[in-house]
């Protein structure tokens, strides 16, 4: 599989990326499915999320903040290993002029 370049995502960005299934997998990463590598333990207050990418697999990558601690946290999901999401990102980098 060949690398695709990073692009960093805005709020719009990822909205039109993700259908709404998606949206409840990213809510449910943010809110309880990150793991606090300072606490040891998940973020229990959830991610104050800073930045969004899509990264050269086509996963999406979220780094932000701890709420606990405010620690730097980050995270992927793995949403290039399924067809229907890298045909639409691929889409995407097309539409943005960033393949
Ligand atoms: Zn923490």
């Amino acid at each position: 599989m060949s690398k695709f370049k990073e692009i960093k995502l805005n709020r719009f960005q990822l909205n039109v990326l993700l259908d709404e299934e998606e949206k409840a997998a990213y809510d449910y990463i943010v809110q309880e499915g990150t793991y606090c590598v300072h606490c040891k333990e998940m973020c229990t207050k959830g991610v104050d999320v800073k930045e969004n990418f899509l990264n050269d697999m086509n996963d999406i990558l979220i780094k932000g903040t701890c709420r606990v601690c405010n620690g730097r946290v980050s995270r992927f999901i793995e949403y290039g290993e399924f067809d229907e999401f890298s045909e639409k990102a691929l889409r995407f980098r097309i539409s943005i002029g960033a393949e």
